[in-house]
């Protein structure tokens, strides 16, 4: 792992692999499991990043897609970087662009080259290869980038899937001998879908790369909960021991305990601020819809178990009323709340593994969320 990155495990779990360690990077120590609020075109959205900060977020997510786009990573390297861009001086993760590229429709031509697509800001044609992943990403500046990796879709035959997992180690090796910061972790992707044989094939293929991080790519995008804690159980143990994993767009927070039990470290999710602007809030009693009538009168706070700045200044009556008359504070305010919530789950994680309850904690949480409102 490069200087100045290292990944030092606290404890693992006996039961279930869980683990709770501490990911050093350049720019500040991040506790694991870590849940990575997603700033995607550079803000997480509608919140500040003192905010941020206040609710316990250590590391946050970027997408290296719509920056390159707007404002283009040169305007952010003229910036600074993308650390004083956003004006978050904590550990910051850029994933490839691939995954937008892949998930957007805009692709226009795969090879085993370059991917051409077509921008959907201005319909303008664009390439991407591995070596202009590493210098977009070098540019913008985050602590952990990923490689170019090609996301099919989890459904696609195998010929294919089996294509793109080849295609993804050749990318990798690329990306890593071209990439030439050393004060940037750059983190390899395994894929496959859920097939068991194409996980081997492919974390096979990127082992001998010696990655400072490895990331579980191609999860979360149609398969079932069933079939994607099914993948993790036979993948997690292919990713070397002794440097983070990271389980890519994951997910609802029962996800993401049953990621941590897998011995997962580090996730990302729009869900918590996309939920927050439509109005839905996570809370230690089961989720909740802000909108619903019976909040009118309500002047309770959100979640009686959460001490983040919305649930200590607002009632439930005033929630609802901001998200009816269409006002921006309701959707900022739940934002806040759900990010803490992902925060409080992580934290309480990472407790629950370094005394040795983490299966506990699993069983009360899942009880908690049945009981509610
Ligand atoms: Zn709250």
């Amino acid at each position: 792992m490069p200087h100045p990155f290292r990944f030092e495990l606290l404890a693992v779990d006996e039961r279930t692999g869980a683990r709770a360690g501490l990911f050093h990077t350049p720019h500040g120590i991040v506790e694991t499991p870590c849940f990575m609020p997603v700033g995607t075109r550079g803000t997480v959205k509608g919140v500040w990043p003192h905010q941020l900060r206040e609710i316990g977020a250590q590391m946050i997510l970027a997408n290296t897609y719509h920056l390159a786009l707007r404002p283009g990573e040169e305007v952010v390297a003229g910036l600074g970087d993308l650390h004083e861009f956003m004006h978050w001086d904590g550990p910051i993760l850029t994933d490839s662009g691939g995954f937008q590229v892949f998930s957007l429709n805009t692709l226009r031509e795969l090879t085993d080259d370059h991917v051409v697509f077509r921008s959907h800001i201005d319909g303008s044609l664009l390439e991407l290869t591995p070596e202009r992943a590493m210098q977009i990403q070098e540019q913008l500046g985050a602590d952990c980038i990923m490689c170019l990796d090609e996301c099919p879709p989890h459904d696609a035959p195998r010929e294919q899937l089996i294509a793109a997992v080849d295609r993804t180690t050749a990318w990798a090796r690329r990306c890593r001998d071209s990439h030439q910061r050393d004060d940037q972790a750059l983190f390899g992707i395994v894929q496959g879908a859920t097939d068991r044989e194409l996980r081997e094939r492919s974390a096979e293929g990127l082992r001998p790369l010696d990655f400072p991080g490895y990331a579980v790519g191609g999860l979360s995008v149609g398969e079932s909960p069933e079939e994607m804690y099914a993948t993790l159980d036979f993948t997690v143990p292919l990713l070397p021991e002794d440097r983070p994993r990271y389980l890519m767009g994951v997910g609802r927070p029962i996800d993401i305990l049953e990621g941590v039990l897998r011995g997962i470290d580090l996730f990302d999710c729009v869900m918590p601020t996309r939920n927050a602007r439509n109005a839905t809030a996570f809370t230690s009693r089961g989720p909740v819809k802000m909108r619903n009538l019976k909040h009118q009168n309500d002047v309770e706070p959100l979640d009686p178990d959460c001490d983040c700045p919305t649930c200590r200044s607002f009632s439930r009556g005033y929630l609802r009323h901001l998200f009816v008359t269409g006002e921006m504070l309701g959707g900022m305010a739940l934002s806040v709340h759900n990010l803490a919530y992902y925060q409080r789950l992580v934290r309480d994680l990472r407790t629950a593994i370094k005394s040795n309850r983490v299966l506990e904690f699993h069983a009360a949480h899942l009880a908690g969320q049945a009981d509610g409102p």
